[in-house]
C-alpha cells in the first residue's frame, strides 16, 4: 500500500476505552469542525452504513458529534477504521469523547448537496495505488465526499445530467457501485478506466493514448522521468493548466514566481521552515497554498526567503508527484498558465472543465484566514430571507430551490428576483428594473459583521487591500470615514518633489544614487497601487503586494523603522510614503528590514486611529477586511494595538475581494 499521501489522524487515538463501565447509553464522540461544509460528517455517515453500525452524526456550527450505543460490539472496529478513511481537513480540530444518558441535542448545520472541489479521499487515493483496482493511477478517482466535483458541473441541482460527464456511460462495474459502495451511493460522477476519461501525452513528434491501467502508469512515468531528466510538461489538470519543471535542472525564467510543489511530506523539513499547523494545513485534504519561509539552501537559492508551496492537489498532480518521487526528487516546480503554452510535453484530456481560482490561506499561530480564491470554500450554502441576486468577481449568490447558494456565475440559470446587485466596476449587464451598484469595501464589512451576527450594530471597519481605507458602519450604512488620498502614479517626480521642503533634493539624490529605478518610476502608467510602485522602487522581483510581503517575511530582527505614512489631516499619504521609503534607501537600509517596518508602520498607523474612530463613535466592534491584513509583521503588529478590541475577520470566508458576494446580501 502506499501511503505517502496518507495523512495520519490523531484525532481519535485513545477512544477505545473500557466500555464496561456504568448503565449507561450512549458513547459520544466529538470533533472540533469549524465550518459549514459537509463532506467530514457525510462521509462519516456513509463510513457507519458501510459499517453497518448504528452512529448519529450530528454537525453543528462547531463540532462533529458522533453518538453510539455503548453496548454495540463493532464500536470498536469502527473507531480503528474512522482513523484510515477520515482525511486531514484545515477545518478539523481537537476530539474528545463521553458517556451519555441522553443524545446530545443540539442545532445542526443545514444540510446540502454541493460538488466539491478538494483533493482524493484516502480511500480514492488508496484505490489508485492499487493494481487490482479498477482506478489504478486513474486520476478522476473521486467519490460522493472528495476530489475534483465542481470543475464538471454546469448547473443546478447537481446530478449527472448537469454535468460534463453525462455523455460518458457507467461501466457494469461502475453502475453496481452505485448501490453497493457506501462511499458512491448514487455519485453523479462515478466512473473508472474502462468508462470515463480518457487521457493522451503527446511530444513534438507522436501522440500516445491511454487506453488500459498499464497506459496511465506509463504515462505517468515517463512524464514523472521526463521532468527529472530537466524537460517541460504541460499538463491540463483539474485546476487547469500548469507547466511542470524542475526548478534546478531547466532553463525556465522567473523561477522565483513558481509555485513550488512537494512532491513527498518528507521533503518538507529538509526544504522549509514551517510550524506545526502550516504543515497540517499543506496537507489537509483542502491541500491551499501557503507561504512559508525557506530551510535548505537550495531552495533558498531558487526563491529567496520565502516561497508559495502547494502539496499535490488533484488526481493528475498526485500521480505525477508519485512518478517525480520515483524519479528522485522531493519537489518540482510549476506554473498557471493556458492550453497554448510551449512545452516539451503535453498531457491532455478532451473533457471541458470549469477551474476555481485557487485559495491561499494564512496562518498566525492558531489563527487560520482564508485570503483570497474561491476553491474550498465556494460553492457554499448562506442564510438569506431576502430575494435578492448578488454579483461580484464573477461569483453570484443565487435562491435555487429556496436555498441560497454562493458560487461561479456560469453555473446558474437566469433567475426571478426581485433585486439585483452588482459590484461597481463588475462586467456583468442584468438588465433588471431593480438594480443596484455596490462598492466592494462596504460589502467586505458587512460579510464579517454578518458572520458574526452583529449586523445592525454600530462597528468601525478597516479595509485595506492595496489601499487603506477607515470605515464606520451606523447600523444602516457603510460610511468610509477616512478615505485615502487617492494614488496616481504617473508624474511620480512632480508630486514628490513638491511634498515638502527639500524634497526636490531627495528627488535628485535619488536620480544619482538609482539612475534605473528612477526611470522607472517616471515612466509608470497611472493606475498601479502602492505596493507595485513601492516593490518597484525596491527593485524585487515580483513587483506586487506579495513580493514585498515575502521580503517582510525574511527579516528576523526587531524592527522599529518608522515609516512615514501621512502628511496632514491624519490620512495616508501614498506620496510622503514613498518619499520615506526612498530616503531610507539612500541610507543603506536592507530591503528585508524595510518590507518589515513598512507593515509594521501601517499596523502603528491603524492602531493609534481606530481607538480615536470608537470613541468617537461609540461603539467597540472593529472589522478588518482585505487581503494586505495577510501578512505576518501587518497582523502581529494589529494584534498588539488592537488586541483588546478583539478584531473581528472572515471565517467561513475570503478576507479579500471573494467575501463581497456574501456581504452583498446585507447592504
Ligand atoms: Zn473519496
Ligand atoms: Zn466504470
Amino acid at each position: 500500500m502506499h501511503t505517502s499521501y496518507l495523512h495520519g489522524n490523531k484525532l481519535l487515538s485513545g477512544c477505545i476505552v473500557n466500555m464496561k463501565t456504568r448503565k449507561i447509553m450512549y458513547f459520544i464522540l466529538e470533533i472540533a469542525f469549524s465550518s459549514p461544509k459537509n463532506y467530514i460528517a457525510n462521509l462519516i455517515r456513509a463510513y457507519g452504513e458501510q459499517k453497518q453500525i448504528e452512529v448519529d452524526v450530528l454537525q453543528t456550527t462547531d463540532k462533529i458529534i458522533m453518538t453510539f450505543n455503548k453496548e454495540d460490539e463493532k464500536l470498536e472496529t469502527f473507531l480503528l477504521g474512522l482513523e484510515d478513511i477520515l482525511p486531514a481537513s484545515l477545518f478539523l480540530g481537537k476530539g474528545k469523547h463521553y458517556f451519555s444518558d441522553n443524545k446530545p441535542a443540539l442545532m445542526p448545520v443545514s444540510k446540502s448537496n454541493l460538488p466539491v472541489n478538494i483533493a482524493p479521499c484516502p480511500t480514492c487515493q488508496k484505490e489508485m495505488f492499487d493494481v487490482s483496482s479498477r482506478r489504478y493511477y486513474y486520476p478522476f478517482t473521486s467519490c460522493n465526499y472528495c476530489g475534483s466535483q465542481h470543475q464538471f458541473l454546469t448547473k443546478y441541482p447537481y446530478e449527472r445530467l448537469h454535468t460534463t460527464m453525462k455523455f460518458l456511460v457507467p461501466c457494469e462495474a461502475c453502475k453496481n457501485e452505485l448501490n453497493l459502495n457506501a462511499l458512491r451511493k448514487d455519485y453523479p460522477l462515478i466512473s473508472c478506466i474502462e468508462c470515463g476519461i480518457g487521457l493522451r501525452m503527446l511530444d513534438k513528434e507522436s501522440e500516445h493514448m491511454a487506453l488500459n491501467k498499464g497506459d496511465y502508469r506509463k504515462l505517468f512515468e515517463v512524464a514523472g522521468r521526463a521532468i527529472a531528466s530537466g524537460k517541460t510538461l504541460l499538463m491540463k489538470t483539474m485546476h487547469g493548466y500548469r507547466k511542470f519543471f524542475n526548478p534546478n535542472n531547466s532553463d525556465i525564467k522567473h523561477i522565483g514566481l513558481s509555485t513550488l510543489l512537494m512532491a513527498r511530506a518528507e521533503g518538507f523539513n529538509t526544504h522549509l521552515m514551517m510550524v506545526e499547523q502550516e504543515f497540517n494545513a499543506l496537507l489537509s485534504i483542502e491541500r491551499p497554498l501557503l507561504r512559508v519561509a525557506t530551510k535548505s539552501d537550495e531552495v533558498k537559492a531558487l526563491y529567496g526567503s520565502s516561497v508559495l508551496v502547494k502539496y499535490p492537489d488533484d488526481g493528475l498532480t498526485m500521480l505525477l508527484a508519485k512518478e517525480v518521487v520515483t524519479s528522485g526528487l522531493d519537489y518540482i516546480a510549476y506554473i498557471e498558465c493556458d492550453g497554448n503554452e510551449e512545452a516539451d510535453f503535453l498531457v491532455d484530456f478532451d473533457m471541458p472543465i470549469n477551474t476555481q481560482k485557487d485559495t491561499k490561506v494564512f496562518i498566525n499561530q492558531d489563527t487560520k484566514l482564508f485570503v483570497s480564491g474561491e476553491r474550498i470554500l465556494y460553492p457554499t450554502e448562506v442564510q438569506s430571507n431576502k430575494d435578492r441576486v448578488t454579483v461580484a468577481h464573477d461569483l453570484a449568490c443565487v435562491k435555487i430551490d429556496n436555498k441560497s447558494i454562493v458560487d461561479s456565475l456560469g453555473v446558474f440559470d437566469s433567475v426571478d428576483t426581485q433585486e439585483l446587485y452588482v459590484l461597481e466596476g463588475e462586467d456583468f449587464e442584468g438588465g433588471h428594473s431593480n438594480e443596484h451598484r455596490f462598492e466592494q469595501y462596504k460589502a467586505s464589512m458587512m460579510s464579517v459583521l454578518a458572520e458574526h451576527h452583529k449586523v445592525g450594530q454600530k462597528a468601525i471597519g478597516v479595509h485595506f487591500d492595496g489601499s487603506l481605507h477607515f470605515l464606520y458602519y451606523n447600523g444602516k450604512n457603510v460610511i468610509d470615514a477616512v478615505p485615502p488620498i487617492p494614488f496616481e502614479s504617473d508624474n511620480l517626480w512632480d508630486k514628490i518633489s513638491t511634498l515638502r521642503e527639500g524634497s526636490d533634493r531627495l528627488v535628485e539624490n535619488y536620480q544619482k544614487a538609482y539612475p534605473e529605478v528612477w526611470e522607472r518610476l517616471d515612466n509608470l502608467k497611472g493606475d498601479m497601487d502602492i505596493f507595485e510602485v513601492t516593490a518597484i522602487t525596491l527593485g524585487l522581483e515580483d513587483e506586487s503586494f506579495e513580493g514585498i510581503s515575502a521580503e517582510a517575511l525574511s527579516f528576523l530582527g526587531k524592527g522599529g523603522l518608522q515609516i512615514d505614512t501621512r502628511v496632514k489631516d491624519n490620512r495616508f499619504d501614498n506620496y510622503a510614503f514613498l518619499t520615506s521609503i526612498m530616503s531610507y534607501q539612500l541610507g543603506d537600509v536592507e530591503n528585508n528590514f524595510m518590507c518589515y517596518s513598512i507593515y509594521e508602520s501601517f499596523g502603528d498607523y491603524i492602531g493609534e486611529i481606530v481607538p480615536q474612530l470608537c470613541d468617537k463613535v461609540g461603539s467597540n466592534i472593529v472589522v478588518l477586511t482585505g487581503e494586505t491584513f495577510a501578512n505576518q509583521s501587518l497582523y502581529g503588529r494589529i494584534q498588539r494595538t488592537l488586541g483588546q478590541k478583539n478584531p473581528l475577520m472572515n471565517q467561513n470566508f475570503p478576507i479579500g475581494k471573494e467575501n463581497a458576494v456574501y456581504g452583498a446580501l446585507y447592504l
